[in-house]
């Protein structure tokens, strides 16, 4: 690949907002990729700020899945132990606290299923 200006120089890389070729005059390095100097580095710039903010939002979403669920299931296991241990399996809060636990299972299941069809599909470009 040649330079997109210089036709006579070899390019180093490609601007990230409009793929032209860049050599090393042209080629403004921002860490993460390449932008035509003096042109493209504040689109690239926004464009690098987008992408780590939707990586910021996926890398969120596994944890909260778990929050609720862990929750209604520590809740369960407190009252069903309680319960079995006072007066067996027929015990009020026995029968609330597997409820609870059934609970937190169906909703773990839930936002499972959500999440994964609000994935970004991957391998696509
Ligand atoms: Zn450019
Ligand atoms: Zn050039």
């Amino acid at each position: 690949m040649r330079c997109f200006k210089h036709q006579d120089k070899e390019a180093v890389g490609s601007c990230r907002a409009c793929s032209k070729g860049l050599c090393s005059d042209c080629a403004s390095d921002l860490g993460y990729g390449l932008a035509c100097k003096g042109k493209h580095e504040n689109l690239v710039e926004t464009y690098n700020a987008l992408i780590e903010k939707n990586a910021e939002v996926y890398d969120a979403v596994p944890k909260n899945l778990w929050i609720t669920p862990i929750f209604f299931a520590f809740m369960g296991l407190v009252f069903a132990v309680d319960g079995f241990i006072a007066r067996g399996i027929t015990d009020f809060s026995f029968i609330i606290g597997i409820g609870f636990i059934v609970f937190a299972i169906i909703i773990y299941i839930k936002n499972k299923q959500l999440f994964s069809k609000t994935k970004p599909i991957k391998g696509k470009d």
